[in-house]
């Protein structure tokens, strides 16, 4: 059987409530906005591949915390096996900035293994004129924990799918120079209803 993809890698979301982590996905995956985004249960999944080089295939699985991050009780097993961690922030809210250092501790304590990289955005960004959080701040975080950064809005989808495939070219990237890839190779159907059935699935690849 041919295999449906090449590489497959395990994407986190994680930031504060409401700072648009389902937003984005849903504007990656299914190129829409809306807005207000119901509240979930569980951890939501969905995937899409992306093809950074011809004839490479790269399935990214995006696990979406669900509610729990809102209490911090983001369970050990949502860490395992990520590949890359999207530390999302609200450029309107400074405050889910400054939480952007704690997550990224969490993720250090008990990610196994380590993610091979991080990924910063500044969600909302169609919100002229609101925003509390300087560039300037962002980036020397970013560099800090070197992360590329970005600024993106879900409502317009300005920057989502740059964001996106940027992440797509670097994760492949550092599993060629690095290490094999923490997350399984693909070889024909999703595994994801498979491994957590009771879990909401998005996706239907
Ligand atoms: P989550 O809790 O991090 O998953 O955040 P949600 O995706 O549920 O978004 C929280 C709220 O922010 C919702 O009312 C969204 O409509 C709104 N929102 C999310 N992304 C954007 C964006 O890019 N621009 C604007 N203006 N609002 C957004
Ligand atoms: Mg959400």
């Amino acid at each position: 059987m041919a295999c449906a993809w090449d590489f497959q890698f395990r994407v986190l979301l994680l930031g504060d409530s409401g700072v648009g982590k389902t937003s984005l996905l849903k504007r990656y995956t299914e190129e829409e906005f809306t807005d207000t985004t119901g509240p979930t249960v569980g951890v939501d999944f969905c995937c899409r591949i992306e093809e950074p080089e011809a004839g490479v295939k790269v399935r990214l699985q995006f696990w979406d915390t669900a509610g729990q991050e809102r209490y911090r009780a983001v369970t050990r097993s949502y860490y395992r096996n990520a590949a890359c961690v999207i530390l999302l922030f609200d450029l309107t809210a400074h405050k889910t900035f400054e939480s952007i250092q704690n997550w990224y501790q969490e993720v250090q304590e008990r990610a196994q293994p380590h993610p091979l990289l991080f990924l910063l955005l500044g969600t909302k960004s169609d919100m002229h004129g609101q925003r509390r959080v300087p560039r300037e701040e962002a980036q020397s975080l970013a560099d800090s924990i070197r992360a590329p950064y970005l600024e993106t809005s879900a409502r317009t989808g300005s920057n989502v799918a740059a964001a996106l495939s940027l992440l797509c070219r670097e994760l492949l990237r550092a599993a060629r120079q690095e290490k094999p890839a923490p997350a399984e190779h693909g070889c024909g159907g999703c595994t994801v209803a498979e491994e957590t059935p009771q879990k909401k699935i998005l996706c239907t690849c």
